[in-house]
């Protein structure tokens, strides 16, 4: 038969952009259906590499 399931046809209408930092590309997540067009790395490990100086969990406001 030629029926498809739900899953695989929605797949390939999701949303997807390359990570920042490693560019490559993450497909939406429901974890980020709220904030899709903050989310700007794949992984905390790609957040981390953002180049923050550690030490910091939190970004201070400095200026
Ligand atoms: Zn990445």
């Amino acid at each position: 038969m030629s029926v498809q399931t739900a899953f695989k046809g929605n797949k390939r209408a999701l949303p997807s952009k390359p990570c920042t930092i490693c560019g490559r590309d993450m497909s939406w997540r429901k974890a980020w259906a709220k904030n899709w067009e903050q989310v700007l790395y794949c992984s905390d490990a790609c957040r981390k590499k953002k180049g923050r100086p550690a030490a910091t969990p939190l970004p201070s406001v400095a200026i």
